[in-house]
């Protein structure tokens, strides 16, 4: 990646939304992100027009999504998928390098009714218990890498902070942020979604800094010590700076990527990277729709057919394809 920091430049004033802003705390050895999605998540989250909690959900999964999927070092799809029992069966969102997102949620209207009339609508109750996949395919020449980790009816943040603990041992934190936002213009209120996050990694030289407790096991016998290690002091105060980031400065335009980076962690000297462009599209086409009919027997197709037609809906951009009989053969 190429280097163009400046530091004597001040930060840039105004928020860049649907942006990715790669950054580096030398003096820590911390290494992060910042995402800001302001008409991509819009997009899509319009689009699907979902009851508000799970629009919120997804929305958190797309700032995840976004933080994650942007280290790719080679063009490639990271994919997160989540598979639980909670109203919010699954929730898919894919990063198509160099800043491709799309995203959907499939959930159960009638629990998800319920949820809401009985104000238990945080992502822990809308998910349940399940599990969360994280996949990267960088090509048929590459081989699929797939992490996983257990969901426990917390939130996406506390998920992302296992499977980093679990999989990764990295000491890492993530802060996500989704609201909606409320604006009169001459038409009346307009209604608009905004998202942001940040992730932040401590990545000493040596592999002895980075260690840190292990999970507790939750079967130990009784009386059983926890495990205690002490945390390495630069990483120790990188997780509280991170800890005191508010919803709000992750999504008010006012507010830049550097100039959140520039008060967190001014005190040690902070350098930004090229930020990278995101955007809500999706991958689906005519053609590949039609492939994916031609996998179906004949016998199947013809079941398929309503009103004298076959009709497909991409359940990520809402896209309709519709073939005559007879338009898609084996
Ligand atoms: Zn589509």
């Amino acid at each position: 990646m190429s280097d163009i920091a400046i530091p004597t430049r001040a930060p840039a004033a105004t928020s860049a939304d649907d942006t990715v802003q790669p950054f580096a705390v030398a003096a820590l050895d911390l290494r992060g992100r910042v995402v800001r999605l302001g008409p991509a998540i819009d997009e899509i989250l319009t689009r699907h027009d979902d009851p508000a909690p799970v629009a919120k959900l997804l929305g958190e999964a797309i700032v995840l999504t976004a933080l994650l999927g942007s280290s790719l070092k080679f063009s490639g799809k990271f994919i997160l998928q989540t598979q639980t029992d909670g109203p919010v069966r699954m929730l898919v969102v894919d990063f198509t390098t160099p800043g491709r997102l799309r995203a959907c949620a499939r959930y159960d209207k009638g629990r998800v009714a319920e949820a809401i009339a009985a104000g238990q609508t945080s992502a822990g109750a809308l998910l349940g218990h399940g599990h969360l996949a994280m996949t990267v395919d960088q090509g048929p020449d590459m081989s699929r890498y797939q992490g996983l980790v257990a969901v426990q009816g917390g939130s996406l943040e506390a998920t992302a902070h296992e499977y980093f603990r679990r999989s990764e041992q990295i000491p890492t934190r993530v802060r996500l942020a989704v609201a909606e936002e409320f604006r009169m213009d001459g038409e009346g209120v307009r209604h608009r979604w905004r998202a942001g996050g940040i992730l932040l990694q401590f990545l000493p030289k040596s592999a002895e800094r980075m260690r840190q407790a292990d999970l507790d096991p939750g079967d130990a016998p009784e009386g059983t010590a926890p495990h205690v290690v002490p945390e390495d002091d630069a990483w120790v105060e990188g997780r509280s700076l991170i800890s005191t980031v508010e919803d709000i400065e992750l999504i008010d335009p006012a507010l830049s990527s550097e100039r959140l980076l520039y008060r967190l962690f001014h005190e040690r000297g902070v350098r930004v990277f090229r930020s990278v462009a995101v955007r809500a599209q999706c991958s689906c086409s005519r053609d590949g729709v039609a492939s994916m009919l031609r996998s179906f027997s004949a016998d199947d197709r013809d079941h398929m057919v309503e009103d004298g037609a076959i009709r497909v809906t991409c359940e990520f951009c809402n896209a309709a394809y519709v073939f005559a009989p007879g338009e898609v053969e084996d």
